[in-house]
């Protein structure tokens, strides 16, 4: 972490929520006395002398060195989401995918094992399909719905499991405190990826998983315009992602991280409303009659609703819907709405929907899009922060349309 500037600005932040304490637990690493966080764009820092220098090159986490090695705007951002997520440190990139590849490559070394779901965002479900076997390690896939399934996949070898909950497009969840529990009777090392839940609505930390990830690019940013990630964990763990990161050098720009920081200080406000419009768009469509089935994790339809209440505090702003008449049905639908852009991405203010059938049978074969749940008429839908009953109207006349 940077050494703190302003002493004066120090305070004890102890008892006061994670949305108040994310607005306040940086003060005193501001330089000066600005209210709004300063950006560090310096690349690189001077030292006092040869032993502060030699210091500053290998300590992890270390932030006034050399950009590569992190920079105190990207410290401030994770130690935010650190605390958001009841964790020790945390340490920002310059995507989800980075935070989640250099993780997991800190983890991992020829001839181990992991154990992964079948469904993950698309990027994981490459790494675990193709990347990691190309450098020797193994990979079983397992339905995350099931903690036994976890449990009959372990091997002599196996180092870590991969989670993420819940997942699209099937919205399944995993049990964390279930699948945490059979890791830690076996040294294993639990990496979580908290995307689509947020810290706000689910702290997998407090239901025993060691290493939590997102992409920043989403509701941690929360306006389609930046792209980050970030892992969180115990300092021993952080050190080795750390190490990991100078290597592979996927590390967050400062402008990047001070957009975070700025997202992450009206977080709680935009995932409280993404979750009302989430559950109230699920809830309106599962009475359509144009809608074969809604996914979300909200609806006590949902298979997992009770492990949903257990683990969850808001069910989020994405949800998927099955709309009856198929892939037509469906672009008449999205044509017909007037609030959502047509557009990939999640957790923004602005809602999003795409058909995932459009988007993925140009690059993957059709089996593997129904083997990741995908059906010609499923929609996705990410729902921002309009107003909600304005997203029930543009939904509903759409349908008619439909
Ligand atoms: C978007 C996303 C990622 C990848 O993040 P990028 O910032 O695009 O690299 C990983 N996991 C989940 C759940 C995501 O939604």
């Amino acid at each position: 972490m940077a050494k703190q500037f302003d002493d004066h600005n120090a305070h004890d932040y102890e008892g006061f929520s994670p949305a108040t304490r994310a607005l306040h637990i940086d003060r005193a690493l501001e330089p000066g006395t600005g209210v709004a966080p300063a950006i560090m764009q310096s690349v690189t820092y001077f030292s006092e002398d040869g032993a502060d220098f030699a210091n500053k090159a290998t300590e992890p986490l270390k932030d006034i060195f050399y950009a590569r090695h992190g920079n105190p705007t990207a410290s401030r951002a994770a130690m935010i989401v650190a605390d958001m997520e009841g964790k020790e440190t945390g340490i920002m990139f310059a995507s989800g995918m980075a935070a989640i590849t250099t993780t997991l490559l800190s983890l991992l070394r020829m001839g181990d094992h992991v154990v992964a779901q079948k469904s993950h965002y698309i990027g994981t479900t490459t790494l675990m399909n193709e990347t990691l076997e190309r450098y020797g390690v193994g990979v079983t896939l397992v339905e995350q719905d099931d903690p036994d399934a976890f449990e009959q996949a372990i091997q002599a070898n196996t180092r870590v499991f991969m989670l993420e909950t819940p997942v699209n497009p099937t919205m399944k969840l995993t049990d964390l405190k279930a699948v945490s529990a059979i890791a830690a009777k076996s040294g294993i090392t639990t990496v979580c990826d908290n995307t689509f839940a947020t810290p706000f609505n689910q702290r997998p930390g407090d239901l025993g998983v060691d290493i939590i990830v997102h992409s920043a690019t989403k509701y941690m940013g929360g306006h389609h315009d930046l792209l980050g990630g970030v892992a969180v964990g115990s300092k021993k763990h952080i050190d080795a992602v750390w190490d990991m990161g100078m290597t592979l050098g996927g590390v967050c720009a400062p402008f990047n991280a001070w957009l975070v920081l700025r997202g992450l200080r009206t977080m709680k406000m935009r995932v409280d409303q993404s979750n009302r419009n989430g559950l109230a768009i699920a809830q309106m469509l599962e009475q359509n009659e144009k809608i074969e089935h809604v996914y979300y994790p909200g609806l006590e339809s949902h298979p997992q609703y009770a492990l949903a209440r257990q683990q969850m505090k808001g069910y989020g702003g994405l949800l998927t819907f099955e709309l009856k008449g198929g892939f037509d049905a469906g672009q008449r639908f999205i044509k017909a709405l007037k609030i959502p852009f047509y557009a990939a991405s999640l957790g923004g203010v602005d809602s999003l929907v795409i058909q995932p059938a459009a988007l993925w049978l140009g690059r993957l074969s059709p089996e593997l899009v129904s083997k990741q749940g995908v059906s010609p008429g499923l929609i996705r839908f990410s729902a921002g922060i309009e107003e909600t009953e304005d997203l029930l109207k543009d939904i509903r006349q759409a349908l008619e349309v439909a």
